[in-house]
């Protein structure tokens, strides 16, 4: 469920029109509904609230701070992939003591600043990493909290781009190594194994290969525990599907449930790094229609050139994403006026588009709505073309918050400069 629906024809986030912020803040921009996070943020929540937990989110789905802060405020912690998102994480008020830091390349720097504020656990991708990150923490003197981020080997079924979890994607250590490789952490003075890992894929729409991999990583436990080696924790990733046109993927209670099934009677906390689930859904691209190109016969293709392109929305074009374009003003279902327009932005790529066979009835200037659109947009926005990226607003019941300023084309050029004999 969210919070954009129309009222007196009018599409609305929360008590607030399209039409409204697009007048004010300008176009593109994303628009978030603080009511809609909120409720996914519980939903998840309440599933687990039999279970000792935390919910982590991915930073990198969503990482303006606004939005960060709001989570942080519900109680939220957080996944991080580099210190960039732990500085935000931070700025955003949020605890580092409920941080996972995730990522196949850590640098020094980035491992030492998390062991000076305190994050909850590193998720390691390899023993290199392992060496590294007990280095770093024996030169500071202090012991790593560390989970190994294992392969548990079982195909996601998504898009091979975000499919985490088979043995070939350069994620994580090969389940049959990791006890190895705790034996090892266990004997190093700049680490403390405390948990166990995985992540296993993005937009997953059924409960099996969850059920798979966490099973697989249980079993692991168990021989770990056999060995004198005691975790604390699972950490299950995230992964979680949503609804962008068709799909049917389980809620997030019915997930949380199976894992905590699999789980019961164990002595273990859980920890869960949604980010889609949390997200996409809470977010639309509003753009506005400059101009359009139809075609000459009715069955040519029909262009709609936009004001957002792919360097704001790149899921389209990178994952072959499926984004719901809706009108701002409500049409009437059938509008003779219909074509089925190709919604392309102003980027000189074939791949520029938004959406493609559109069915809709449109002129230039039309506002148009970019459904689910909160995860992985602006985080994966670009200044290609040299191109502004759009604001960012939150929306709390009738009261829209800039939490991001549209940026500036001097903003593009900051810290650039000809050659000093140009
Ligand atoms: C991307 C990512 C997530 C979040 O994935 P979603 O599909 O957005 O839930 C969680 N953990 C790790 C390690 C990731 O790389």
């Amino acid at each position: 469920m969210d919070h954009f629906e129309y009222h007196s024809g009018l599409l609305h986030a929360e008590g607030v029109s399209l039409v409204d912020i697009a007048q004010r803040f300008g176009t593109p921009t994303y628009v978030y509904s603080a009511a809609t996070l909120t409720r996914h943020y519980r939903v998840f929540d309440q599933a687990l609230a039999g279970s000792d937990h935390d919910i982590c989110f991915a930073v990198k789905a969503n990482g303006n701070i606004g939005v960060l802060g709001l989570l942080a405020d519900l109680g939220s912690g957080f996944d991080i992939v580099s210190v960039g998102e732990l500085e935000r994480v931070i700025t955003a008020g949020g605890d580092p003591a409920k941080v996972v830091f995730s990522g196949v390349g850590k640098r020094r720097d980035e491992i030492r600043r998390a062991l000076e504020v305190g994050i909850a656990c590193f998720n390691v991708e390899s023993e290199a990493e392992l060496e590294r990150i007990d280095a770093v923490a024996q030169d500071m003197g202090c012991s790593a909290p560390v989970s190994l981020r294992v392969n548990p080997d079982v195909d996601a079924g998504t898009h091979p781009y975000i499919s985490t979890g088979l043995k070939e994607n350069k994620f994580g250590i090969a389940i049959e190594r990791a006890e190895a490789l705790y034996a090892r952490a266990a004997e190093m003075a700049g680490v403390n194994p405390v948990g166990v890992d995985c992540h296993i894929g993005s937009q997953l729409t059924t409960l099996s290969p969850f059920r798979d991999a966490v099973t697989r990583i249980l079993a692991l436990v168990d021989r770990l525990a056999e060995h004198g080696i005691a975790l604390e924790h699972i950490d299950v990733g995230g992964g979680l599907g949503v609804r962008y046109r068709d799909e049917n993927p389980p809620s997030p209670a019915e997930y949380a449930d199976a894992v905590a099934e699999l789980i019961s009677g164990r002595d273990l906390k859980l920890i869960f790094e949604p980010g889609r689930v949390l997200a996409a859904n809470a977010g639309v691209l509003i753009t506005r229609v400059e101009l359009l190109k139809p075609g000459a016969a009715a069955d040519d293709k029909h262009f709609a050139v936009v004001d957002a392109a792919m360097n704001d929305l790149i899921r389209p074009a990178l994952y072959d994403g499926w984004h719901r374009i809706v009108p701002v003003a409500e049409q009437a279902a059938a509008s003779s006026q219909k074509r089925r327009w190709d919604v392309v932005g102003p980027i000189c790529e074939t791949g520029d588009f938004l959406g493609l066979g559109r069915e809709l009835s449109l002129a230039p200037d039309d506002l148009l709505a970019v459904r689910s659109a909160g995860a992985y947009g602006f985080t994966m926005a670009s200044n290609y073309n040299a191109r502004p990226r759009p604001a960012e607003v939150i929306v709390v019941d009738d009261t829209v918050h800039e939490v991001r300023a549209r940026e500036s084309v001097a903003d593009l050029m900051r810290g650039e400069r000809r050659l000093p004999f140009s």
